[in-house]
């Protein structure tokens, strides 16, 4: 390919090895329809099936794809950020490489694209085959994420979306380490719109979010996003310390107006497991965002190529 891509499609994988071909097969069909020039950017997050030696076969003979193959598992979000780092079309697009989000809605975002919109989200109507807990919690999380933050972090969309190169552009000058991409695009601004879309089930395999990952990414979410939680506590331990402070007078009148002292063993013990239990959860909370202070203090590259495929030096 002698031309630069207008478009790059960005497809994180892991562990995809049964359906990635198929993936590739759709998304190649829909591009090839448009008639312009493209990229597929997969990249291979540490998958310890056959995922990186299939897309390798696949980059030797289709020269609009791209592997960029990481050196282990560095997450989703990571993925990601690597493939708009690589991409070198004017517009990005970022999909699962399940078929989660349909493929067929891409020309749809591009001709958003062209009518001028920066960034164009696919917002879920629907979700189909997944399980009710994830839904909910889903449903939930996003409804937290707006009470918390300060900044439109649209509910129900996922990273499913195109984004304009300057976009890109804004997004490689940012360095932090926990990334939640979705509220990072947000938060960067330009002219944003949404597409509704039917999210479908996985066409194979099983999610590779399971419980631990969901809550690691939900918490990276908050915290990047929002100092809230920290407030809570303050405002939790002012309320509880003001009420401490009561009961205190309360127990020295009690001692020195009236016969009967407090013989309370089970009150000692409520309070004292109360108290250390909201502190505890407070500790908690400002060890995640200290966790975190740690986590950007490190110098450390986001993340570790073991190869490049396809790419033009
Ligand atoms: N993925 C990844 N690294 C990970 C976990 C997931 O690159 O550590 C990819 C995965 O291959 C898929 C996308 O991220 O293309 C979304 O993951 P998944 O479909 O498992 O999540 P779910 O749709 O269940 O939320
Ligand atoms: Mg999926």
């Amino acid at each position: 390919m002698n031309q630069e891509a207008i478009y790059s499609i960005v497809i994180p994988a892991f562990n995809e090895e049964i359906i990635i071909n198929e993936t590739y097969v759709k998304l190649k069909k829909i591009m090839d329809s448009l008639n312009e020039e493209y990229e597929l950017v997969f990249i291979n997050d540490g998958s310890i099936d056959n995922t990186s030696s299939i897309l390798k076969e696949i980059c030797n003979k289709d020269k609009h794809v791209r592997l960029l193959d990481f050196s282990r598992n560095f997450g989703h979000q990571i993925a990601i950020s690597a493939g708009i780092d690589h991409a070198t079309g004017k517009a990005v697009v970022i999909i699962d490489a399940d078929l989660q989000d349909p493929p067929e809605v891409i020309p749809q975002m591009i001709k958003k694209w062209k009518e001028g919109y920066e960034v164009i989200y696919g917002k879920r109507s629907k979700r189909k085959g997944e399980t009710i807990f994830k839904k909910i919690t889903a449903y939930l999380f996003y409804r937290l994420l707006k009470y918390l933050t300060n900044y439109e972090i649209p509910a129900d969309t996922g990273d499913f979306r195109l984004i304009d190169y300057k976009v890109c552009n804004a997004l490689r000058s940012i360095s932090e380490k926990s990334r939640f991409m979705r509220g990072i695009i947000s938060w960067i601004g330009f002219k944003q719109t949404f597409i509704e879309y039917v999210r479908e089930e996985r066409k194979a395999g099983e999610s590779k979010y399971p419980l631990r990952k969901m809550i690691h990414f939900a918490l990276d979410g908050i915290t990047s996003f929002s100092y809230r939680p920290l407030r809570l506590a303050t405002y939790i331990g002012l309320f509880l310390s003001a009420g401490a402070f009561l009961y205190f007078f309360y127990a020295v009148y009690q001692y020195f107006f009236n016969v009967r002292t407090v013989q309370g063993w089970t009150s000692t013990i409520a309070a004292t497991v109360l108290f250390n239990g909201i502190i505890l959860v407070m500790l908690g909370i400002i060890g995640e965002y200290v966790g975190r202070i740690y986590e950007e203090t490190k110098d450390r590259p986001l993340y570790i190529l073991r190869e490049k495929v396809g790419f033009k030096e």
